[in-house]
């Protein structure tokens, strides 16, 4: 089976790579399996999209233009344990060593085989999905807000507000780092 995730709706990637071409051959091998996906050239829109978008995955490619990827790899894991598979080039070794020390899942290095990084991809869903949200506790309470992250509802006095997806995310992000600064 090559069901990406445990989601209902489809499991959303962010890819975060200044090369097109592998962006371009990204976008279509993971929307053939089913995955959405939202792209980033830039570093510092990955990390903005890692906030907005709060995808289920992130593919990281560590040489950027503007930022280096042990960087986002570190503000990213700041605030959240979401997945991160590296994608790193050929000969750099230290580099693997340095993404997993630095909170990175997985990698894989260039030129990558495209079926290794989706079971690649699914090994770490899965094992995310194992350990629960992975951010210390499904439900969150501030004041009258309760935030319900296994069953993605959001309470006010009890009450259900109705939240777009995008909201919700937003929403949960913020609750979960209420008196934190994120850094974009
Ligand atoms: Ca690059």
């Amino acid at each position: 089976m090559s069901e990406p995730a445990t989601h209902a709706t489809p499991a959303t990637v962010l890819v975060i790579e200044d090369e097109a071409p592998i962006r371009k051959f990204l976008r279509a091998a993971l929307e053939g399996q089913g995955y959405a996906t939202v792209e980033t050239v830039t570093g510092r829109d990955g990390l903005t999209q890692a906030v907005m978008r709060v995808p289920d995955l992130i593919l990281l490619d560590l040489g950027l233009p503007d930022m280096d990827g042990f960087e986002i790899l570190r503000r990213i894991r700041e605030w959240s344990g979401l997945p991160i598979i590296v994608l790193t080039a050929r000969g750099q070794d230290g580099d693997k060593v340095r993404a997993l020390d630095a909170g990175a899942d997985d990698y894989v290095t260039k030129p990558f085989s495209m079926p290794e990084l989706l079971a690649r991809m699914r090994a770490a869903l899965r094992h995310h999905a194992r350990a629960g949200s992975g951010e210390g506790g499904s439900v969150i309470e501030i004041d009258r807000l309760r935030i319900d992250l296994a069953g993605r509802r959001a309470t006010v006095d009890g009450a259900e507000i109705q939240l777009t997806p995008t909201e919700y995310r937003l929403i949960a992000t913020l609750a979960r780092h209420a008196g934190r600064v994120l850094s974009f």
